[in-house]
């Protein structure tokens, strides 16, 4: 008997049955456009043997001006189609099913030669696309069915024709972009006629027995989008031009709402797809931030959707359905929607991986391989660079030993997860602890590690993070000044007035905490009041017309930092924009170009410019230090001085622009070293 019936159910489409009903959904990789096709097959059949019932690929181009970017993917040569065979054939050895996304940016590809139904530029992209004529449209359509037709010959079981996202054929169907009077704009019939024929083109050249999923925008979160009425009304016509599965797509690339940071609560859009079920008869498949089997189960359990669309999860880990499958569940490592690696990395032109899984893409790369010897390791430190280096080392046969000060593991996950918006943070310290357990990793809590106590150990691993930097400001130690150690661990009291010292990273966070009560993430309709979420039903393209109506802020603060440049512009690439849009509805004042001069019982004192011009209070009952971090080197010295070798790992190598990430791939690369 298994816990998740409705996941583990085939999916009968007729000509064939799915073995689940959990589909991989499209991600970008990275790795076609290096020609690392080696890579790129690994990467689909570790998922295909992981268990996803039907895997979709990354977007590939129908053709040049469609590619997401010039030279973006596409099965355009007989080379392109060998090398997707490649790809098809190691799925199917998995026993996997595979279909190809069909993407065509329209106005969102990032070139010149990008097309739309109109020449309206979006505001994420400094082209303007050429408005297609007649003719132009008809090759666009016609190359969407030879690229379906292309992959039917690599020997894909399916594709996925992109129309969500604010992409080409959304455009074609909201006046928000589609300003034409002719047979392919005006009323909605007409808008809609371009994704219709490209689906009636795709399956007249596949033929019936070819999987055709059709990825439908069910809340496009931009002014003047579909109304309800209008998805269903497209939703209905693509099952009768012959899709057999409709995707949902959640919200336009443009759209000022979140849809897949981690501070969108889970599930957070199932809801609408849920208006599809019952209005067509093909399956409906929801989707973003879904990440655990029980989430999954929960909403198929309640008829919210026939299938459930999961895509980071499977970076995060390629086992998800097996592990569900065995009831080990909780050793599913969590994909906890921070977009750092994934997403972000796509957006700086690098390959895709996990934070949490760095092997994501790097199987052929980074192969775990039993140790020769079991040694015995210890790993001073359990944060997540010493937590990954232990079982990893672990993992490998080796029996490891892992300190910490600390009662509990976790290391400085401990304060990110109390951040309102990062609560998947618990759920990444819930998984290390498993696997610790699972491992048999031996684990000595409350223990402040000297150099004598590491003698006798094979290897000595020293991830003893980071101390805040000092940020030597005349009066900082008066009573008024808190550490963000002191607020986010010790609990400490905190004024109305605050001035936060530092706006990086945990700057923000900082004054997120201080200005949010309860997290709206945990309360979805508090969340969608707060961004202006409304029902499609009611409001067209799901946008409330009162706009966002955040609460109150529970404090006034000013977030400061000495460089003159726009506060928050380091913050990820992904995600950077929600929280800047956070900080101002909690009406955050946000100063740059400072020098702290002094802080007394009025506030903080500071100063403008090179010349320390234009002396300012900034009034506060309260002044917190987020001024960064340096590396808590104290254990790794003393061992140097008792001739003890160690590798140091983490933040305690190397803090400036540390984060998780770094320290979880360092301590996984340490982990299979040694
Ligand atoms: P740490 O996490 O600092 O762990 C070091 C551990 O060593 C501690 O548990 C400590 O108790 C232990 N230790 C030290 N000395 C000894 C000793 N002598 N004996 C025994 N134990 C010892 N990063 C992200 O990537 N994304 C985020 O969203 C994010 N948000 C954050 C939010 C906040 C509020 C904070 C504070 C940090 C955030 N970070 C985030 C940063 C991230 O948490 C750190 O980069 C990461 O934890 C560093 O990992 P580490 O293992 O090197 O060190
Ligand atoms: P940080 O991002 O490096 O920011 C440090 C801040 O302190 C900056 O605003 C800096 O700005 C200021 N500062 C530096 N030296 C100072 C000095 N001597 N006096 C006063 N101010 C000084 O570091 P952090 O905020 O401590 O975060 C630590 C790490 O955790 C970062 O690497 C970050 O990436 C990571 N983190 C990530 C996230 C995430 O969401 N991804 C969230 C939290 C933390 P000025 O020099 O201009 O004053
Ligand atoms: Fe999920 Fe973050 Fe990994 Fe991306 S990098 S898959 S969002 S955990």
């Amino acid at each position: 008997m298994t816990d998740y019936p409705h996941l583990l159910a085939p999916l009968d489409l007729g000509f064939t049955t799915l073995r689940n009903r959990v589909l991989m959904g499209s991600m970008h990789t990275g790795l076609e456009e290096r020609g690392d096709w080696a890579r790129v097959a690994e990467f689909y059949a570790a998922r295909a043997r992981g268990g996803a019932g039907l895997i979709v690929t990354g977007g590939m181009a129908p053709n040049q001006e469609g590619g997401v970017f010039p030279g973006a993917a596409g099965l355009f040569t007989p080379e392109d189609i060998a090398n997707h065979r490649r790809v098809t054939e190691r799925v199917h050895e998995e026993g996997g099913r595979i279909a190809m996304q069909i993407l065509h940016a329209g106005r969102y590809a990032y070139g010149p030669d990008c097309v739309s139904a109109s020449a309206v530029k979006s505001p994420i992209s400094p082209f303007t696309p050429r408005a297609l004529d007649e003719e132009g449209i008809l090759k666009q359509i016609a190359d969407f069915a030879s690229a379906a037709e292309r992959a039917r010959e690599a020997g894909y079981d399916g594709v996925e024709v992109m129309g969500s996202e604010g992409y080409f054929l959304n455009q074609f169907l909201v006046r928000h972009v589609n300003r034409r009077e002719d047979d392919w704009g005006g009323p909605y019939e007409n808008r809609m006629r371009l994704p219709l024929e490209v689906v009636r083109a795709v399956r007249r050249a596949v033929g019936e027995d070819f999987i055709l999923i059709y990825r439908i925008s069910v809340i496009d979160l931009v002014p003047d989008g579909s109304t309800f009425d209008e998805v269903v009304r497209l939703a209905q016509a693509m099952e009768t031009a012959g899709v057999d599965i409709l995707n949902s797509g959640i919200g336009w690339h443009e759209a000022r709402i979140p849809t897949i940071a981690t501070s969108v609560p889970r599930a957070a859009f199932a809801w609408v797809t849920q208006k599809l079920m019952g209005k067509v008869s093909v399956p409906v498949i929801a989707s973003n931030r879904i990440n655990s089997p029980e989430m999954a189960e929960k909403l198929l359990a309640e008829g919210a959707c026939d299938m459930v669309s999961m895509a980071r999860p499977f970076l995060a880990d390629a086992d998800f359905v097996a592990k569900a499958a065995a009831g080990r569940a909780a050793e599913i490592a969590p994909c906890i929607a921070c977009n750092q690696a994934c997403l972000d990395h796509t957006f700086s032109g690098k390959v895709s991986t996990c934070l949490v899984n760095p092997r994501a893409c790097y199987e052929t790369e980074m192969p775990v391989v039993p140790a020769a010897e079991a040694k015995r390791i210890a790993v001073v430190g359990a944060g997540p660079a010493g937590l990954s280096a232990a079982i990893t080392a672990a993992g490998r046969g080796h029996r490891v030993v892992l300190f910490d000060k600390a009662q509990a593991i976790g290391g400085q996950l401990n304060m990110a997860r109390r951040i309102p918006g990062k609560e998947e943070f618990d759920g990444l310290i819930d998984w290390y602890a498993t696997e610790l357990k699972a491992l048999g990793v031996e684990e000595r809590l409350g223990v402040e590690v000297r150099a004598a106590e590491l003698a006798g150990f094979d290897e000595v691993v020293i991830a003893t993070g980071v101390t805040p930097r000092d940020p030597q400001i005349p009066g900082q130690d008066r009573p008024n000044v808190l550490s963000y150690i002191d607020v986010l661990e010790g609990g400490a009291e905190v004024g109305a007035r605050v001035a936060i010292v530092g706006a990086g990273g945990i700057g923000f966070d900082m004054a997120e905490f201080l200005t949010t009560g309860e997290s709206p993430t945990l309360d979805p309709e508090e969340w969608r009041r707060e961004w202006g979420v409304a029902d499609p039903e009611a409001a067209r393209g799901g946008l409330a017309p009162e706009g966002p109506r955040p609460a109150p802020p529970l404090r006034q603060v000013t977030l400061l930092q000495r460089k003159a440049e726009r506060p928050g512009k380091r913050l990820g690439k992904t995600t950077g924009w929600i929280h800047r849009a956070v900080l101002k509805m909690k009406r955050v004042s946000m100063r740059s170009g400072v020098n702290y001069e002094r802080i007394d019982a009025d506030g903080l004192h500071v100063s403008h410019g090179e010349g320390r011009e234009r002396p300012e209070l900034i009034e506060a009952d309260t002044i917190v230090l987020c001024a960064g971090q340096v590396p808590n080197t104290a254990l790794a010295d003393e061992l140097r001085v008792a001739g003890i070798e160690a590798h140091v790992i983490g933040g305690a190598d190397r803090a400036g622009e540390l984060d998780a990430k770094r320290a979880i791939l360092q301590g996984t690369k340490l982990g299979l070293a040694l």
